[in-house]
């Protein structure tokens, strides 16, 4: 092997813990959003109804200070696709967490999990009609005080039929993660669908080339039980050096594609 096969693959090992240290910084600075997106948010829908919201301790509330917030997802996916599932994303972490304890990874490819990932395009059509169609309503008594079990309990005394339904829908489907790995990030989660919409125009990602044989051996690691470029992939990296034919890149696909070509004409000449 040459030292620069050696050095390329030596990146591709520390890739992914490069990949957790951000995951837990992020987790550290974004967690708290999360949390009262879940437990504190006295609207169905978290996070878009901010600029009218009485819980004035809110992370959330930065996105009525600063619209522009809302600005990085978007070019977030024109740039790197569904990234910010991959690297940036707490609830992201913090599945991928419980899915390491799971009871079935469910890392094959069949007909269901093909079209399983439709589920988050329905949950984004639920979200769309809570916020769109029926304004959002005010569902719980806004909790204004800051301490953690306190404030859940007090939310949950307070809240309307429709916010518990929501609730216990949401940590359902993520405590299903426990049977069948990252089972809300790959198939429920309405912002994981709207990215998952958009990605195919990314500029820059991790996909496989013509060298690929289907072997397989990307989904057998992948946290999100998919191969490069396919269904439910994030860009994440994980799977760069796994590929027994060396067919998986990261970058703009056509030009890779293009060099691989170029390089087997050459040697099916020679
Ligand atoms: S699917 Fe949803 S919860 Fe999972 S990482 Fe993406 S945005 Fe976060
Ligand atoms: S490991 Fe490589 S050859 Fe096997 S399916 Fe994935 S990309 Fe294709
Ligand atoms: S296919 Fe590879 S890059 Fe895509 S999510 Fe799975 S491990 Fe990450």
């Amino acid at each position: 092997m040459s030292n620069q096969q050696e050095l390329s693959k030596s990146r591709g090992f520390l890739l992914p813990k490069v990949r957790r240290v951000i995951q837990m910084a992020m987790l550290a600075v974004l967690g708290q959003w999360s949390f009262y997106g879940i437990f504190r948010c006295p609207f169905l829908v978290p996070f878009v109804s901010c600029e009218v919201c009485p819980v004035i301790t809110c992370w959330g509330r930065i996105t009525s200070y600063f619209w522009g917030f809302w600005l990085f997802l978007p070019l977030s996916v024109i740039f790197v696709g569904r990234a910010f599932c991959g690297w940036l994303c707490p609830g992201g972490f913090v599945n991928q967490m419980i899915g390491k304890i799971s009871f079935s990874k469910m890392r094959v490819s069949n007909q269901f999990l093909k079209i399983a990932p439709l589920g988050m395009v329905l949950s984004l059509a639920v979200v769309l009609i809570l916020w769109l169609g029926i304004h959002n309503p005010r569902s719980m008594v806004p909790i204004r005080v800051g301490d953690f079990w306190n404030s859940i309990q007090l939310s949950f005394e307070h809240a309307s039929l429709s916010w518990l339904v929501r609730t216990f829908v949401v940590l359902g489907l993520v405590a299903a993660g426990l049977f069948i790995t990252n089972l809300w990030c790959r198939f429920a989660c309405p912002t994981g669908g709207l990215l998952e919409i958009f990605k195919g125009m990314a500029l820059f990602r991790v996909f496989k080339n013509s060298a690929c044989n289907d072997c397989d051996a990307c989904l057998r690691i992948c946290e999100m039980g998919t191969r490069p470029d396919e269904e439910n992939c994030t860009n994440c990296g994980d799977c760069l050096k796994t590929c027994p034919v060396d067919a998986i890149k990261f970058g703009r696909q056509g030009k890779s594609d293009e060099r691989y070509n170029q390089i087997q004409t050459k040697e099916e000449i020679r």
